[in-house]
């Protein structure tokens, strides 16, 4: 019988809440369900919510009773805000967080590379925000809980997966004994272990890292700003890498990596924590400064995936289909873009609004993208702890190059994550003006945000429909492309229509959006009346149009739903 711990997690800054285990007992004999996901980290929260988005109702399995223990995800990218703002939680995380765009590496005392992400106007959220995981979790679970298409079980451990003739059982382990489930799908959202994946037998793909890191989370006020602080070979950590980041409620988070041979267990002792933090705030100037231990564990570095994540009536997201390394801030970032990418294109074939190749079109792009995601990653890794003496040697040249000359100090570069553009998607047109349009998002790009007021952007108003931008002067849009619209929907497919460039609301549109000043169209690379982009449910470009009209339309729509 599982058993989950009732004692709450200890932490300084955080209260965990304990909640109450689902109990078959307390509920009615179980039906099969549509979807069921097992695991409530950010990649199982985010699927139930974007399913429910798109009306689909889901049961999410979780054994703990309380949120995940110690900071983990710390750094939150714009593409994740602009994600969490889509399933309502990006008010909670910009109200607790702090935003930062400024990377800082040191080589013997000296700053040799500062970085600076882009940041404009049009841009709502900050390149990178800092919020610890269980603020986040607890953000997402509130969504959740408000949602009556999602039936969040506390202390359901799903101990057994059998698949079945077009659907999945599970058995799950509750507090009082076992009870079965049948879901048309399982999603395995049960993290870098994933119970499910060891059960189906499959295997990751790729490398492991030798090297470790222990992350520890301190308590203490240190008149630094918010900005990425990474050091390189420093004298009391000699040939390793130490990182430094602000985290709220008066906590930092200080990683850094041990000395080849020394196991975990001995890094984790408290006296070698507190020699080697004591070390590194006597280098940044700060010795003797008080702080206090919250929590702290050891991590390596691994990029590998699972080559498909979807196998019989089970689909893998986050960490469970694929384990990045933290540098770059991969893990979480990821998966929020791995289930916004699950929730439509499994809601959609749910629905039957498309055929199975959608869901097969999912896993080809994350896959992808969690492909090149190790591509850029292993880079920052070999770069932060060089997994061979050859890797070490270019490194160390680097390093001491960079002190006296400036043309090598990009080499520092942070490969921060970013959102994978879909640029090979079956799902993009091949008969539109791709190829023709000079700037703004391409086939496969997450939009270009677009600052309509003080505190009003285009993401405010696009996602969980496919999105027609329609850019017109005219009173309203052309007859053929309402009819286009119009069968869309009545087939259950949803696409809101926007005009953008019209002063007074176009007959046709669902919303206009007005640019006098013709910012909008310079951004999407439009010189004239008549262009269009044709967005998907999670945002990404399917097809644009310099000229738009019903066939090139309704082609558009065929391709992207395949059937
Ligand atoms: C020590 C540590 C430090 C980290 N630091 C960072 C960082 O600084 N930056 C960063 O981006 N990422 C970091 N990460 C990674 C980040 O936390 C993960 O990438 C992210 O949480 C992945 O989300 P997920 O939902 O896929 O998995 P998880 O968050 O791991 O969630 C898995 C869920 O599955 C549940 N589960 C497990 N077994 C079962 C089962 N049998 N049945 C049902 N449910 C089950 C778990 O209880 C949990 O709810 C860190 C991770 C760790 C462990």
């Amino acid at each position: 019988m599982h058993q989950p711990t009732t004692d709450p997690r200890p932490s300084i800054y955080y209260s965990y809440k304990v909640f109450q285990p689902w109990l078959p007992s307390a509920n009615p004999a179980q039906q099969k369900q549509p979807v069921v996901i097992a695991g409530s980290g950010p990649a199982g929260m985010v699927t139930a919510l974007e399913l429910a988005r798109h009306g689909v109702a889901s049961v999410v399995l979780t054994p703990e009773l309380q949120f995940s223990q110690g900071s983990r995800a710390i750094c939150f990218t714009r593409r994740s805000m602009e994600i969490l703002q889509q399933v309502g939680v990006a008010d909670r995380m910009t109200e607790g967080g702090l935003p930062w765009r400024f990377g800082n590496s040191f080589y013997r005392g000296q700053r040799v590379f500062r970085m600076e992400a882009p940041h404009d106007a049009d841009d709502r959220f900050f390149p990178i925000i800092n919020v610890q995981q269980q603020f986040m979790e607890e953000y997402l679970f509130d969504a959740c809980a408000a949602s009556p298409l999602i039936d969040f079980r506390w202390g359901n451990k799903v101990t057994q997966v059998t698949q079945k003739n077009g659907f999945a059982e599970v058995q799950v382990d509750t507090p009082e004994g076992e009870y079965t489930l049948q879901a048309d799908w399982l999603v395995a959202a049960d993290g870098g272990r994933s119970p499910i994946r060891t059960a189906l037998d499959l295997k990751l793909e790729g490398a492991s890292y030798e090297g470790f890191f222990v992350i520890a989370d301190i308590k203490i006020d240190l008149p630094l700003p918010t900005e990425r602080l990474a050091y390189f070979d420093p004298e009391w950590n000699p040939g390793n890498t130490i990182l430094m980041h602000r985290e709220p409620h008066g906590i930092w988070r200080v990683d850094y990596q041990l000395p080849e041979g020394e196991t975990p267990e001995e890094a984790l002792q408290p006296e070698s924590m507190k020699t080697r933090i004591n070390a590194q705030l006597k280098m940044i100037g700060h010795e003797g400064t008080p702080w206090q231990m919250d929590w702290s564990s050891v991590y390596s570095a691994r990029t590998l995936t699972l080559p498909d994540y979807v196998h019989g009536n089970v689909i893998f997201t986050g960490d469970a289909a694929h384990l990045l390394p933290i540098f770059g801030v991969r893990g979480a970032n990821t998966a929020f873009q791995d289930a916004q990418s699950l929730g439509w294109h499994l809601a959609f074939l749910l629905k039957g609004l498309a055929g199975p190749k959608l869901l097969a079109n999912h896993s080809t792009e994350r896959v992808g993208a969690a492909r090149e995601i190790i591509d850029e990653a292993g880079k920052s890794t070999r770069f932060m702890a060089p997994p061979s003496r050859g890797f070490r040697l270019l490194r160390d040249a680097v390093l001491s190059l960079s002190l006296s000359q400036a043309f090598v100090r990009p080499l520092y570069h942070w490969r921060t994550s970013r959102p994978h553009e879909y640029a090979g998607s079956m799902l993009n047109s091949a008969g539109d003006d791709n190829a023709l349009f000079r700037a703004g998002p391409a086939h496969g790009a997450p939009p270009q945000n677009i600052r309509l007021s003080a505190d009003d952007f285009l993401l405010d108003h696009l996602g969980g429909a496919f999105d027609l931008l329609y850019f017109t002067e005219a009173a309203a849009i052309p007859e053929p492309l309402q009819a286009v619209v119009a069968a869309t929907r009545q087939r259950g497919i949803p696409l809101r229509v926007v005009a953008v460039g019209a002063a007074h609301p176009v007959t046709g549109a669902d919303l206009t959006l007005a640019d006098a000043d013709g910012h909008f169209r310079h951004r999407y690379g439009v010189q004239a009346s008549g262009a269009g982009y044709l967005l998907r449910p999670d945002q990404h470009v399917c097809a644009r149009w310099l000229t738009l009209d019903a066939n090139r339309l309704q082609a558009a729509l065929n391709t992207a739903l395949p059937q």
